[in-house]
């Protein structure tokens, strides 16, 4: 199993699958592609992340104008039996990131709920509008374990967001879901 995490920035693959990546089957191959990269140090980050967690490859997309082709030039170069999108909660990044996977209308995808946006109280409503459009069954649910956090220090010029999100938000269940007929 090929499988594309793509990550709205270069640091939701950790944030809402750490665990799940972690944990995955030995057969399982992922590459990660993180389509609004801010600047280079953020660009290293999303690498150093992708090596950490033995990826078979990272790519970004060069600028947010170009995300579509950067997916697609991914979907050609990797050739994955799998995309994982972002759900798409409250960050214009996150949403733009899902409508630019389900534009590109690959056969078989799944979503995983954007940590730390999908705890948050005032978005509850939003993601049962969203749930409420199309039927949904839950693929995997983690519960992250220390073993996650030991990526943490990488993620250096995000030290501040860290600080600021409280622990246990951080460490929300991660919850993959897929699209029913
Ligand atoms: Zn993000």
């Amino acid at each position: 199993m090929r499988t594309l995490i793509v990550e709205p920035h270069a640091d939701d693959a950790f944030l809402s699958l750490g665990h799940t990546l972690c944990t995955r089957a030995p057969s399982e191959e992922v590459a990660v592609l993180t389509l609004y990269v801010q600047d280079a140090r953020r660009i290293d980050e999303g690498g150093a992340y992708a090596k950490s967690i033995g990826a078979k490859g990272y790519f970004y997309a060069p600028s947010p104008e170009r995300i579509a082709e950067a997916l697609e030039s991914t979907l050609r170069q990797f050739a994955p039996d799998l995309v994982l999108s972002p759900f798409g909660i409250q960050h214009p990044d996150h949403l733009a990131a899902r409508a630019c996977v389900d534009a590109r209308g690959f056969p078989r995808v799944r979503y995983y709920l954007d940590v730390p946006y999908y705890v948050r109280p005032k978005n509850a409503a939003a993601i049962q509008a969203a749930l409420a459009q199309c039927a949904y069954r839950v693929v995997s649910i983690g519960s992250p374990q220390p073993e996650k956090w030991k990526a943490l220090p990488i993620f250096q010029s995000q030290a501040k967001f860290f600080r600021l999100n409280p622990p246990e938000t951080l460490r929300a269940p991660e919850i993959v879901l897929e699209r029913t007929p």
